[in-house]
């Protein structure tokens, strides 16, 4: 599969023709990931370097915040296992959530399609996920105004929900997706969800009345997705922050869990490459068991955001080949092969490509 992302970024910085990608390993399996992915590029010579930053729960301060925020603006793009937040420290604002924030990464973009040979209930579902990725429920103002009573405020802005509704309705155009339907909770937050649905109502209406579209309740929506799924196919959520990022774990969910899907996040200057739930894995790491295709997904998209289709293409073979051609399955969808099985198994399907291409 190959997006089309209806995005213009200004150029990305290119040094002696190869790119320079900043990587934030994080925390859990984020590091093992890393250098797994790091192997399969020498292995392919893909002319990326990796700019390795340390942040994650060995160094969550606001230097190295700050220092992964500047590698990622000189650079353009980044690779990005979760880190780790403290759910203890009121103070203490998630690192993740930070960066997007800073680097106006404003929108997340998964796409949750089943992959043959892999164990799941509900047969080629095939469905893409937009969220708002930097404010509402995530714009992080809280306060305690007298004790055992907590504000938490979600802040919503016209200007937010017209730039990811224009990415949602540019990107079913430039990818043929045939319906855009927005969830929403308007029914009780009038206000704050009643300017996203009547911002993306208005756009259809107006500037995009090619492309058909629906809207429906946050609720209704995760009951429809678990009991008839197919109904999104083709289509597009388009979300807000919050609902978003619960309604893209029930979309991973059906697909074959945390370890299969990516998800970009994407700005008008800088996008970051990850996995679609953003989990750390810590009760898994340094085992060998984790499922490494999430991450080799993200390293796919970023080589398409970097333009190395080539490289990309190559990449999605291998991978295709190991997971579906040969069936090495690690234990989350079913299979008793460890993560480095199946890192061997992209590398032989590598070699084999390679092969071929100096043979024609
Ligand atoms: P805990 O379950 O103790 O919270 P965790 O830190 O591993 O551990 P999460 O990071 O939230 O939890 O992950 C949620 C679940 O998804 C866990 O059961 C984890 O093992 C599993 N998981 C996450 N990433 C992967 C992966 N790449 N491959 C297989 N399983 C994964």
């Amino acid at each position: 599969r190959s997006l089309v992302i209806p995005i213009h970024r200004k150029p990305l910085a290119k040094y002696g023709g190869r790119h320079t990608v900043t990587v934030l390993p994080g925390d859990g399996i984020g590091p093992e990931m890393m250098a797994h992915l790091k192997r399969i590029f020498t292995f392919a010579h893909v002319p990326v370097d990796f700019e390795v930053l340390d942040i994650g729960s060995r160094d969550l301060s606001d230097s190295a915040l700050d220092n992964a925020i500047i590698a990622i603006e000189r650079n353009g793009v980044a690779l990005k296992g979760n880190i780790e937040t403290k759910f203890d420290d009121p103070q203490f604002k998630s690192r993740n959530m930070e960066l997007r924030r800073r680097l106006d990464l404003f929108a997340n973009i998964l796409h949750c399609k089943t992959v043959p040979t892999i164990p799941v209930r509900h047969k080629e579902i095939d469905i893409v996920l937009i969220r708002e990725n930097t404010e509402g429920e995530y714009s992080g103002i809280e306060h305690q105004s007298v004790k055992g009573v907590v504000e938490s405020i979600k802040v919503v802005t016209r200007q937010k929900i017209e730039q990811i509704a224009t990415l949602a309705f540019d990107f079913a155009l430039a990818n043929n997706r045939k319906k855009i339907t927005a969830i929403h909770k308007a029914n009780i937050q009038k206000l704050g969800d009643g300017l996203f649905l009547k911002v993306c109502r208005e756009m259809a209406e107006t500037k995009y009345k090619d492309v058909k579209f629906e809207h429906m309740i946050v609720d209704n929506a995760s009951m429809q997705l678990v009991s008839r799924p197919e109904q999104f196919n083709g289509g597009i959520l388009l979300m807000p922050n919050l609902y978003g990022n619960i309604i893209s774990n029930i979309a991973c969910g059906l697909v074959g869990g945390p370890g299969l899907v990516s998800g970009m996040n994407l700005g008008k200057k800088y996008a970051v490459f990850e996995t679609g739930t953003r989990n750390t894995g810590t009760s898994i790491a340094g085992k060998d068991v984790a499922n490494p295709t999430a991450f080799i997904q993200a390293a796919i998209d970023m080589l398409r955001y970097v333009d190395e289709p080539l490289h990309a293409d190559r990449l999605t073979t291998a991978l295709y080949n190991t997971l579906i051609v040969k069936k090495i399955h690690t234990a989350d969808i079913g299979g008793t092969a460890k993560t480095s099985e199946i890192i061997e198994g992209v590398i032989d399907e590598l070699k084999q490509i390679f092969d071929k291409e100096h043979v024609h």
